[in-house]
């Protein structure tokens, strides 16, 4: 089949790259010039596992191709999928300028049939804008529809590849007839149904699970008040399958490019739908305090933080990202520099995206030299190899040997033993 992606960004790409894998012809569409540029000679602008080869692969076998033009892309595509971004706005509020800009330009350049499918996550509450947009700029015939996305950054292309469901949502039987063919190599159950069900499903899963997290913390709270172990908690929750272990990981709270601003964005469309969501925001609440209470924890190790030096590890907002769109470290980095912190930092792949946002704090070249003179090392991203620091050495480069595990992460034995004193959220 031939398709378009529209926005080549984590999404995008991985969607672009895995249909040109199952022989689609498929072009991938941005309006950052120099992304494309870079597209075209098979570089990746971001750390995800295995696409960059997809990507490549792609291209040599002449199944996905780049382009800056809608007009080429679009004419001749049976399926239009609209991948771009929905940052919230400062206030929390979610922003459909980039979705609406670019299902303009689609469908202006359509010539013939095809299904112009959001795979960004939108509010409902959108849909009928959407068509209005469809209406006013073609002529072609054209069917609405909505497949969200659930892949998880750091491990995307697995996923899109592997997913757990196939969500497909459409008023449309042609469109619907259409989509099941381009993910028939695709095996996982299928949910058929309308668009605004679809669109439903995916604020309500990212809810659900953001939900699991502020929970699983607040558990925490009460483990550390009484000296109870949160990880023996989960694993007793986890194993009831109505509950699952997923999700139940204590520790800073979640962060990245889906879980708050999508939070918020089910909050704002409830709210005009007059619906006061308390209990979402009471959950945002909770990953927010999160912080508060790192730092609480790291003023009981090592006394007010004003003019000490803090080493902060990691600063993607997961492992095996360089994403640091709502990271938590960052947010703690910030609260620590206006308390008069110095921060002294290290992150396997995400320092170059850190070094744009953050510019008064030092970025090291390892762990080993972020950990230099430092009076606490907060760990906030868990990175495989930051279990395998040599934490003798650690303590002989460190000014005190105390470690908050923002993660839950490391061999809190193994440390005491050396001498470190060590506070995790939750964890004896
Ligand atoms: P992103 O910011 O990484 O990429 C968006 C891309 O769209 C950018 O490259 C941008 O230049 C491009 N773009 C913006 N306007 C455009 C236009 N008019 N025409 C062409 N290109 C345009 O975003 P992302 O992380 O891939 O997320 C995309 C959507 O998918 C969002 O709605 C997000 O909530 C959702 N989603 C993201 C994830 C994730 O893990 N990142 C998972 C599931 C769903």
């Amino acid at each position: 089949m031939k398709i378009t992606v529209i926005g080549t960004g984590y999404v995008g790409l991985v969607t672009a790259a895995i249909f040109a894998h199952f022989n689609n012809q498929v072009g991938g569409i941005d309006i950052d010039q120099d992304k494309i540029k870079n597209l075209q000679a098979g570089q990746v602008p971001f750390y995800e596992p295995g696409l960059a080869e997809l990507v490549k692969q792609g291209l040599k076998k002449g199944k996905l191709y780049f382009t800056n033009s809608y007009k080429r892309a679009v004419a001749k595509s049976q399926i239009i999928f609209i991948c771009v971004g929905t940052p919230a706005k400062e206030n929390g509020d979610y922003q459909m300028k980039y979705v609406y800009s670019a299902v303009k330009s689609a469908v202006k350049g359509l010539k013939k049939y095809a299904v112009v499918c959001i795979k960004s996550t939108v509010p409902p509450t959108t849909k009928e804008k959407i068509e209005e947009i469809i209406k006013k700029n073609t002529q072609a015939d054209c069917d609405l529809a909505s497949c969200p996305e659930f892949l998880k950054e750091g491990s995307a292309v697995e996923d899109s590849l592997h997913p757990h469901r196939v969500v497909i949502g459409t008023e449309s039987k042609k469109a619907e007839e259409l989509l099941l063919k381009l993910h028939q190599p695709i095996k996982a159950p299928r949910v058929l149904t309308d668009i605004k069900s679809a669109q439903t499903i995916k604020y309500a899963a990212n809810a659900f699970l953001a939900t699991k997290i502020s929970f699983i913390n607040s558990i925490a709270r009460i483990c550390d008040a009484i000296g109870a172990d949160i990880q023996a908690v989960s694993q007793g929750l986890g194993l009831d399958p109505r509950i699952g272990h997923q999700f139940l990981k204590a520790g800073a709270g979640y962060g990245g490019s889906c879980f708050p601003k999508d939070t918020w964005a089910l909050i704002a469309f409830a709210k005009r739908l007059g619906y006061d969501f308390k209990f979402l925001k009471e959950v945002d609440n909770i990953n927010r305090q999160q912080i508060d209470y790192l730092i609480a924890r790291i003023v009981q190790l090592v006394g007010p933080v004003k003019g000490k030096t803090i080493t902060v590890l990691g600063l993607a907002f997961k492992p095996n990202t360089d994403d640091i769109r709502e990271s938590r470290s960052l947010s703690l980095i910030k609260k620590l520099k206006q308390k008069g912190a110095e921060i002294r930092t290290y992150d396997p792949q995400a320092m170059r995206n850190a070094r744009k946002v953050l510019t008064d704090i030092d970025y090291t070249d390892d762990a080993y030299q972020a950990l230099k003179g430092g009076s606490a090392l907060v760990l906030m991203t868990e990175w495989p190899e930051f279990r395998k620091i040599d934490f003798k050495k650690a303590g002989q480069l460190m000014k005190k040997k105390a470690v908050i595990d923002g993660r839950n992460f490391l061999d809190k034995e193994k440390l005491r033993k050396l001498g470190f004193e060590y506070k995790g959220v939750g964890r004896r």
